[in-house]
C-alpha cells in the first residue's frame, strides 16, 4: 500500500509537471494571437494615418486642378473678348468693362492656386514626417506579427505531444485517480497543487492539520476541499534533505 502510495504521489508529481507545461503553452499561444489582434488593430491605425496624408495630397492636387481648368477656360474667354474689342469699335466701352472683369478673375484664380499649391506642399511637409513614422511603426508591426506567428506555431506544436504524454501518464495511475484528475483538469489548468506552507497553492485554502502533516510527509493521497485539486509537495520528501 505505501509502495502503490509512493509510485502515485510521483506520477502525480509528474502529471503536475506535464499540467503546467500544457498550460504554458496554451497561454503563449493564446498570448501571441491576442497580442496579434493587437497588432493588427494598431496596423490598421497606422494605415489610417497613412491613408489621411494621401488624401491631403490627393485634394489639394484636385483642387489645383480644378482651378486650373477654369483659369483656362477664362484665359480663352478674356481672349476671345480682346480680340473682339479690336474688331467691333462700338462694343468696345462695354467689352473693356468685361476684359476687366475678367483679368480680375483670373489674376485671383492665380493667386488662389499658387495658395493652394503653397498649402498642400506645407500640409504634405507636415505630414510627410507623421507618413515616415507611419511606415515605419507598420514595417515593425509586420516584423513582430511574424515573430509572434512562429511563436504561435511552436507553442502549439507541443500541445499534442504534452496531451499525448499526459494521457500516458493517467493510464499508469489508479483508474479512479486518473478520473478525477481530468476531471479537476477541465475546471483547473492545474489539478495538481503544490503544498505551501499548509495551504493549497491552487486556491490558498488552508488545509486542516492532519491534511496538510499527510500531504507533508506523503502519507495520504490529500485532495483539497476548497478546489478539489490534489495536494503535493512540490518535491518529494524523500529527496529532500
Ligand atoms: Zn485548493
Amino acid at each position: 500500500m505505501e509502495q502503490h502510495l509512493t509510485v502515485t504521489l510521483a506520477r502525480l508529481r509528474d502529471a503536475a509537471e506535464l499540467y503546467r507545461q500544457l498550460d504554458a503553452a496554451q497561454r503563449h499561444r493564446d498570448d501571441a494571437q491576442q497580442r496579434q489582434a493587437d497588432l493588427l488593430a494598431l496596423d490598421a491605425e497606422y494605415a489610417a494615418d497613412q491613408e489621411e496624408v494621401s488624401r491631403c495630397d490627393r485634394d489639394g492636387r484636385d483642387e489645383v486642378r480644378r482651378l486650373t481648368d477654369e483659369l483656362a477656360a477664362l484665359t480663352a474667354k478674356l481672349a476671345d473678348r480682346r480680340q473682339r474689342a479690336a474688331t467691333e469699335a462700338k462694343l468696345a466701352a462695354a467689352l473693356a468693362v468685361d476684359i476687366a472683369s475678367l483679368a480680375r478673375r483670373r489674376d485671383e484664380l492665380q493667386a488662389r492656386i499658387r495658395e493652394v499649391q503653397e498649402q498642400t506642399a506645407r500640409a504634405n511637409a507636415a505630414l510627410a514626417a507623421d507618413a515616415t513614422v507611419a511606415a515605419d511603426a507598420r514595417a515593425g508591426i509586420a516584423r513582430q506579427r511574424e515573430v509572434l506567428a512562429d511563436r504561435g506555431r511552436q507553442a502549439e506544436a507541443v500541445v499534442p505531444e504534452i496531451t499525448e504524454e499526459l494521457a500516458h501518464l493517467l493510464r499508469l495511475l489508479p483508474p479512479r485517480v486518473a478520473g478525477r484528475l481530468a476531471q479537476i483538469a477541465r475546471r483547473h489548468g492545474d489539478p495538481v497543487a503544490d503544498l505551501v506552507q499548509g495551504a493549497c497553492a491552487g486556491c490558498g485554502q488552508t488545509l486542516p492539520f492532519q491534511h496538510a502533516v499527510d500531504a507533508d510527509r506523503e502519507t495520504a493521497l490529500v485532495i483539497c476541499q476548497g478546489c478539489g485539486r490534489y495536494i503535493i509537495p512540490r518535491s518529494s520528501r524523500r529527496t529532500r534533505g
